[in-house]
């Protein structure tokens, strides 16, 4: 059985590196688990991050998160790239458990294991993913000036990404499975009624284009007639929903009715004492790289006090 660590970090995106970081220079000696495909997260699977602030000119997604964790690791985190896959979170002393069977444990958990995009499952998605394929209008709508671009999904999300994006693209075409969208009336009327906005109902994406690394086009498919059509486009914003990775928290965290882990705003508590959530498995709303960063800070924080007061 190994040593009872102060804190254990589950994640190792923006949230958990910044969670890692905060509690190590608190002399908390935390041990982080980042995942073992999936270290240093969603950023990592991107090029360019130009609204991270403290870089004009923009950074690297991997770069940006090589050198959260060198920063972490340098006050003392120590990183274990590696999947908790069982938890119990009830006790006084916490328990995670890695895919070795190891049981590791610790008087404070920090939960920062993000949440992933749905995707549509089509070959070159995942390859083109910053070189032209996105889910996330607010981190990439900028690079996409005087495009035409496609925007997949019915609902909110979808129309919001869509009416964001006509600020800077040429053209945006909605593509959507069903012949009406689920997305409230008044972003429907909205989107109906913007001039740079057409509709492809009825239709699928049936194939990604790829040129030189890049995305060439879209091949739509109607979900009734079969009939296939190139679309133009050079940007596809897929908004098709997200899932949060609270899988091994069902049953003993409370969780929201669309999977999210619930914490007792604005702190980071979550229903077990000594538990905290941060990011983008807290946050449906924001999800950015900043806005994790800043509540795996607070959760570190909120583990500090929470530790000072065992004491
Ligand atoms: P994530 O970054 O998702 O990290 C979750 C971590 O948890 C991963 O390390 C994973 O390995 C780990 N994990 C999960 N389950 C387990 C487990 N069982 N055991 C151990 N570890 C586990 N935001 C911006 O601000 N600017 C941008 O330009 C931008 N571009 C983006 C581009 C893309 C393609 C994507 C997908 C997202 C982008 N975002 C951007 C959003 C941003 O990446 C997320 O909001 C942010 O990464 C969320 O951070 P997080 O730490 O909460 O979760």
């Amino acid at each position: 059985m190994s040593d009872i660590r102060n804190v254990i970090v589950i994640g190792s995106g923006p949230a958990g590196y910044t969670a890692a970081l905060y509690t190590a220079r608190a002399q908390l000696k935390p041990l982080v688990f980042g995942g073992a495909i999936f270290v240093g997260g969603a950023l990592t699977t991107t090029t360019e991050v130009e609204n991270f602030p403290g870089f004009p000119e923009g950074i690297d997604g991997p770069v940006l998160m090589e050198n959260m964790r060198a920063q972490a690791e340098k006050f003392g985190a120590e990183m274990i790239d590696d999947d908790i896959v069982a938890v119990d979170l009830t006790g006084d002393i916490k328990t995670v458990t890695d895919t070795a069977g190891t049981v590791h444990r610790a008087h404070a958990v920090i939960v920062a294991t993000g949440s992933g995009y749905r995707k549509l499952g089509l070959p070159n998605e995942d390859a083109l993913s910053g070189r032209g394929v996105s889910w996330c209008a607010t981190c990439d709508g900028f690079f996409f000036r005087d495009r035409d671009i496609v925007v997949v999904g019915g609902g909110d999300t979808a129309m919001e990404e869509a009416t964001f994006l006509t600020r800077f693209a040429r053209s945006v075409t909605v593509v959507h499975r069903r012949s009406t969208l689920r997305a409230s009336q008044v972003m429907q009327n909205r989107a109906f009624s913007d001039d740079k906005i057409s509709f492809a109902f009825d239709s699928e994406i049936a194939e990604i284009k790829e040129k030189d690394s890049k995305l060439s086009g879209v091949l739509l498919r109607d979900v009734f007639t079969g009939e296939t059509r190139d679309l133009d486009v050079t940007g596809l914003f897929i908004a098709i929903g997200h899932d949060p990775r609270t899988e091994l928290f069902k049953g003993q965290l409370d969780l929201d009715s669309t999977g999210y882990l619930k914490v007792a705003a604005p702190s980071t508590r979550t229903s077990l004492p000594g538990v905290f959530g941060a990011g983008d498995v807290v946050d449906h709303t924001y999800r950015q790289a900043i806005t994790a960063a800043a509540s795996g800070c607070q959760a570190a924080l909120d583990a500090e006090r929470y530790l000072a007061a065992l004491a």
